[in-house]
């Protein structure tokens, strides 16, 4: 019996959207007990000097033969050649990922997704609301603004974890306190020890302690779990925050990245390409992007 035998030719092999470029992790470090920071550079030097992304926006990241899974970027373009990721232990791919040694080689294609509308918040305020992995992409439009400075107003960032172990980058944050150009608030649900010098509380409660806005001039970001959206828009809404200016980032299951396969799809919004940034306004339309909480009479 002839062999079929498939030659694919350079240009076909270089059209594939879904081939991953290869990435080293160049370093990596625990955040908490079960989330990782990885720092990666692209292994073609040229790549590094291309790659160009907006905060919000995230890749698919790949180690042959376990998977392939979307994570959002946690650094800022500002500092370009690099990416930076927070990664949880999750299942299959991640628990490989926290086996990695530094210098190994991951496959990431991207950057995908929307991203914040940067341009339109520009000159604005910016209030960034954070619970638990929420910080992944938000350190990312912080870290932009902070190395854009003069180009936004206000800004304010109300952190908040479970515990002091469970903070991600604390150290980082505690440190920009220091600042008088940001309002760095952070909060834990619960100080068993007794150690954590600042709040104690839902990170709802910090925003008693950040003083009077201009809602009409503000962009608030929202990230953080499924549970504490609902109690934060209760507070933005309040605070008059227009509603297309109250921005959340929302994960779904997604499997290509690029619009095609459906699994992200919620009736005619796809959240890969769509999101995985959407308005108030839009999730208000949309109620299933993130479930039952997402309702006009949890805010009114
Ligand atoms: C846009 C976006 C950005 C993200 N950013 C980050 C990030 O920055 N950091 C981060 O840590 N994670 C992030 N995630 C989540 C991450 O992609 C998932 O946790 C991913 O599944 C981990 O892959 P894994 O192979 O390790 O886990 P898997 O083996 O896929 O398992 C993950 C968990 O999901 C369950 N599961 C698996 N398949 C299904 C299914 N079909 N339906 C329901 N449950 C299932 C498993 O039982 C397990 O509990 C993001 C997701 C999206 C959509």
């Amino acid at each position: 019996m002839k062999k079929m035998c498939v030659q694919l030719d350079e240009r076909e092999i270089q059209d594939n959207p879904f081939r991953p470029d290869l990435w080293r992790i160049v370093r990596h470090y625990p955040l908490t007990s079960d989330v990782n920071f990885y720092q990666t550079r692209p292994v073609d030097n040229d790549e590094a000097l291309r790659l160009d992304y907006i905060p919000g926006q995230f890749v698919m990241m790949s180690i042959p033969g376990e998977g392939e899974a979307p994570f959002c970027i946690s650094s800022t373009p500002s500092r370009p050649g690099m990416l930076e990721f927070c990664i949880r232990n999750m299942g299959t791919l991640t628990s490989t990922l926290f086996s990695i040694k530094e210098n190994q080689t991951v496959g990431i294609r991207g950057p995908y997704g929307n991203g914040f509308p940067i341009d339109k918040m520009e000159g604005k305020d910016i209030l960034i609301v954070a619970g638990g992995m929420g910080s992944a992409p938000l350190r990312s439009l912080l870290l932009y603004v902070l190395d854009n400075r003069d180009r936004f107003g206000r800004l304010i960032y109300l952190h908040g974890a479970k515990n002091e172990g469970e903070m991600l980058f604390k150290e980082e944050f505690i440190q920009l306190k220091q600042r008088e150009d940001v309002e760095m608030l952070m909060s834990v649900d619960k100080d068993e020890a007794g150690t954590w010098p600042y709040k104690v509380g839902l990170v709802t409660t910090l925003f008693k302690d950040m003083g009077k806005i201009d809602p009409n001039n503000t962009y608030a970001a929202v990230c953080g779990p499924p549970i504490m959206y609902k109690f934060v828009m209760q507070e933005l809404v309040k605070l008059g925050i227009p509603k297309h200016q109250i921005l959340m980032t929302l994960e779904r299951r997604m499997k290509c990245g690029v619009g095609k396969c459906g699994h992200c799809a919620v009736e005619y919004l796809y959240t890969c390409i769509d999101g995985p940034v959407f308005s108030w306004w839009d999730v208000l339309r949309m109620k299933e992007l993130i479930g039952r909480g997402a309702s006009d009479k949890t805010i009114a």
